[in-house]
């Protein structure tokens, strides 16, 4: 699985997330133990309880939709924020942020699946809120690149696109925003099913949960 991960004789490493969601704290630990150092959460709560428990140097990432009035809970310790889909949200996690005298590194998650119901935003919805941010300079928060989820179908044509189609939003938002910022630089696509695709299309986080923990 881990070597897997890596694309072969290319230099490029893509950086493994293990969603730990409804998996025991000894599972955690099993993994931890074996290495692994970045685990992703999809519910506020069930991060919270995981970070108190398990060994403090565990990188967690929010990957979950995330409601503005529980930034707070997570706002001391969340590596990444996966999931930011509208500029309120934004602006919270920095004010928390702020408050912990932290920067939290976030990424903005477009809606690229079919199904109504994968949450994320449009291209045009990403450029509005990295403009109003460079306007009201949020210095709690970096925006570290996309983040998307693919529709959940058999259809691998599809699926490839729906990847093709995040990697062009990427670009595009890398080529018109942020030409001199280094911190823009991930997108987080590839779970358990498709993480392979993912990464032929570009992908520089996986998060896989169940084929990792099985
Ligand atoms: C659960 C989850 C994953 C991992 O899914 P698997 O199919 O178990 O690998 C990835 N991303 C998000 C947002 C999730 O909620």
């Amino acid at each position: 699985m881990f070597q897997e991960i890596s694309s072969f004789c290319l230099n490029n490493k893509v950086t493994l997330v293990a969603v730990s969601k409804t998996q025991t704290l000894e599972k955690i630990k099993a993994m931890y133990d074996t290495g692994q150092r970045i685990f992703g959460e999809n519910r506020v709560q069930e991060l919270v309880t995981k970070f108190e428990t398990l060994p403090k140097d565990i990188e967690w990432h929010l990957i979950g939709h995330l409601q503005k009035n529980k930034v707070k809970y997570i706002a001391p310790f969340v590596a990444m924020i996966h999931s930011i889909d509208s500029w309120e949200l934004l602006e919270t996690v920095h004010k928390e942020a702020a408050k912990n005298n932290r920067i939290i590194r976030t990424l903005l998650q477009f809606h690229i699946a079919e199904e109504d119901t994968k949450f994320g935003i449009s291209l045009e919805d990403g450029e509005k809120i990295i403009q109003r941010m460079n306007e009201s300079k949020l210095s709690n928060v970096t925006i570290c690149g996309v983040m998307g989820m693919a529709t959940f179908t058999e259809n691998v044509t599809q699926v490839r696109h729906e990847f093709r189609q995040l990697k062009s939003i990427f670009d595009r938002l890398k080529k018109d925003y942020f030409t001199d910022s280094h911190n823009f630089t991930e997108i987080s696509m590839g779970m358990s099913g498709d993480y392979k695709m993912a990464i032929e299309e570009g992908s520089t986080m996986v998060r896989i949960g169940s084929a990792l923990f099985a």
